[in-house]
Formats: structure tokens, sequence, C-alpha cells
């Protein structure tokens, strides 16, 4: 252990980069020593940044994805997408991903995690209530569940379609074509493009 050489400030600095993904105890030291390159300005507007992000986001009260602090966020809010169309993602990554295929003109749920299969998990925790309740406003008459593809993802896609299947919505999916295992996230704007257009029923 290295760590021990750099003063406590320091040390707990590192320990908070740990815990963002991708970032190991290399990666944070790496980082801790950049922060030091800064000038006490810039250093000062990104601890602000940090410590202002609880006060200034939350989320969305219609879809669950982040926006700002007592407004629906941008898609929620837009007049112009289609309202009986609801796309199921499992984290605004997705909700991202998803956008910047460019084929998607409806709105979103975000569900903020997904079923554990192992854990024989009942989906507490996710956006479940908010989901039934945009389901069965008679506004969305297909909700598509663009979940992961690997084995978490399938065992959410079955507990979703369970839990609307007394609605009179279509269920659909996103035709294969997202490499097995992957997160949603990973996959390329192309591939999740031809993946909506030629969803089919779950
Ligand atoms: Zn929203």
């Amino acid at each position: 252990m290295t760590d021990v050489y750099y003063p406590e400030a320091l040390r707990e600095l590192m320990e908070h980069f740990r815990h963002l993904p991708g970032v190991g105890r290399r990666g944070a030291e790496r980082l801790v020593n950049a922060l030091l390159e800064w000038s006490p300005e810039e250093s000062f507007a990104f601890g602000k940044a940090l410590s202002d992000l609880h006060s200034h986001i939350e989320k969305c009260p219609s879809c669950g994805a982040w926006t700002e602090r007592g407004s629906l966020c941008r898609i929620c809010a837009d007049p112009r997408r289609d309202a009986s169309l609801l796309c199921v993602v499992e984290t605004m990554t997705q909700l991202i991903a998803v956008e910047s295929s460019g084929k998607y003109n409806g709105k979103y749920l975000v569900l903020g995690g997904r079923i554990s299969p192992l854990d024989d998990e009942t989906g507490e925790g996710l956006n479940l209530r908010m989901l039934r309740e945009r389901a069965s406003s008679g506004e969305v008459t297909e909700v598509i569940l663009a979940l992961s593809s690997d084995v978490e993802g399938r065992a959410t896609t079955v507990f979703l379609t369970e839990l609307l299947s007394d609605l009179p919505v279509k269920l659909t999916r996103p035709a294969l074509g997202l490499p097995a295992g992957a997160n949603l996230s990973y996959a390329d704007s192309a591939t999740i493009g031809a993946a909506l257009a030629g969803r089919t029923g779950v």
C-alpha cells in the first residue's frame, strides 16, 4: 500500500473516487494528482457543482429520469413526443443510448434498476408504481420493454410483462440484435435503432 505516503486529505479524496465505476486504486491516484494541478478557483467550482448536485437535481415525477428540481424532464415536457409510446429502460444512460439512435419519438419510463433473479427480488426500489400509472393512464397504447438482453434484463422483462398483463396496452420488446449479455448502454446507436424499429410482442 503506497497510499499511506499521501496526506489524509488526499487519501480521503482517493477513497471517494474509488466508489466511481471503473476507477481502481491507481485511477484514483491519477485523478487526485490531476486535481492538485488545478487552480483553487477551479477546485472550488468543482466542489460546489458536486455539493449542489442533490439540491438541484431530482427524478422527473413522470418518468424517473434525472431533471432540474421542480420541473418535468425535457422529454416529458415536450408536446411533440408521441405520448402513446412508452419505452421502459433500466437507467438514464440507456435512455440516452436510445435517444442517440434518433429512431424513437415516444416517451420513457426509467426503472432505476432491474430484478436480480438470484436474489429473488421483488422489484423494491424500482419505479414500478410510476410505470403502472403511466401504462394505465389511457394515453399509452404500447409499452416497449427495452431492457438488457442478459439474465437480469430478461428476468426484468418477464417480471414487467406479468405486472402489466392486466392493462389494455400492447407489450413489445426490441428485436434481437443486441449482443447477448450486453448492457443496452453499450450497444451502438445504429443497432439500437434497428432493434427498436423491428420490435416484437413479448
Ligand atoms: Zn420525465
